[in-house]
């Protein structure tokens, strides 16, 4: 069940728990304007609604024109502590500010942030991390557990609400996974603010995508999430598509799914390396359909009998079918390029 979300406007997105949003981060270093350009555009043609970008220092604040100039996607600005940079990125007509109003300095400081951003309708993006809590709440706490996590989000939530500012966008980040669900999961019960999920420092392409998978998934699943990142240590067109096939996998997602067998004793062509190669050549086909690629013709057809077209596999050769009946026979060679006819003619 969906929670009531207060809507929250991002830009051209509006985060209101209608859609999910996927975004990632540049990880070009901020000085290399031409290379953060070319990577928001890249992000953006993988799939990517938001994007974030490091504002480290005033020079960083170049970036923004720059990158919203060549992209139709809101940019986020990643600000940590300076409260002039966020006045300043605020000014260079950036979307969404992320910062802890708690670590700005003192309230002169914040209302100068908020008044940048409210009469501009930018919101606010609070980003707790499980590494970097205030030390009272550990020592309450002992260890950043979702209690302590949330505490310390409400406290930043506080100092914005004091300058009657509600344009709050919330993140509890922690690299363990049933500490980040538990955060989150308690948050959701006590505000109304969209959540932005994640689980940081996920790790590298396996382990990362396993965690934000469990993480973020979970999440989705009990109706808590409006905008999601995976974070990986790697390329972050990667994380795009990993958020993607999270949001299929809990049928929330656009895009060609793919049901496949396991394989068995049955299948007499090489299923593994077919459905690998079908599974990348259908990445960015914007279809609402399922994909089956099967071992054997047998149980094939009839376990992927909801798949809108599929394959499977004979000796030798290959059997396209949709909806559980029997297109045509094609040899083992040219199953994939047959599957894909098929795929384009839907
Ligand atoms: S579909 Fe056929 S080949 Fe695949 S696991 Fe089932 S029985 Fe085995």
């Amino acid at each position: 069940m969906n929670r009531n979300v207060r809507p929250v406007k991002v830009g051209n997105c509006v985060l209101d728990g209608k859609k999910i949003y996927i975004q990632s981060m540049l990880n070009i270093p901020a000085e290399d304007i031409e290379g953060s350009v070319k990577q928001a555009v890249e992000l953006e043609k993988a799939g990517c609604e938001i994007v974030r970008a490091a504002i480290p220092n005033k020079e960083a604040v170049r970036l923004i024109p720059a990158i919203k100039e060549k992209i139709n996607i809101p940019l986020v600005a990643d600000i940590h502590f300076d409260y002039r940079l966020a006045v300043a990125a605020a000014e260079a007509g950036i979307d969404k500010i992320r910062i802890n109003p708690g670590n700005i300095g003192s309230m002169d400081k914040v209302k100068a942030v908020v008044k940048a951003c409210q009469s501009r309708g930018i919101p606010i993006r609070i980003g707790v991390n499980g590494g970097s809590l205030e030390k009272d709440l550990l020592e309450k706490y002992g260890r950043p557990t979702p209690e302590a996590l949330v505490e310390s989000a409400l406290r930043h939530v506080r100092i914005l609400e004091d300058c009657d500012f509600e344009d709050i966008v919330i993140s509890l980040k922690s690299s363990d996974v049933p500490t980040m669900i538990g955060a989150y999961r308690l948050l959701a019960e006590k505000c109304d603010y969209p959540l932005h999920l994640g689980v940081t420092e996920a790790g590298t392409q396996r382990m990362g995508i396993i965690k934000s998978a469990v993480g973020i998934g979970s999440l989705l699943c009990d109706g808590i999430g409006e905008t999601i990142r995976v974070s990986l240590t790697d390329d972050p067109v990667n994380e795009i598509y990993a958020a993607k096939d999270i949001l299929k996998a809990i049928g929330k997602g656009r895009g060609v799914k793919i049901v496949s067998c396991p394989t068995c004793g049955r299948t007499k062509i090489d299923l593994i390396s077919l459905a690998k190669k079908v599974e990348d050549a259908v990445k960015d086909i914007d279809k609402d359909i399922t994909v089956a690629v099967m071992g054997c013709v047998v149980n094939g057809i009839g376990e992927s009998g909801n798949a809108d077209i599929g394959i499977a596999g004979g000796d030798g050769c290959a059997v396209l079918f949709a909806k559980g009946q029997m297109i045509r026979k094609v040899d083992e060679a040219e199953a994939l390029s047959a599957l894909l006819d098929e795929i384009e003619k839907i």
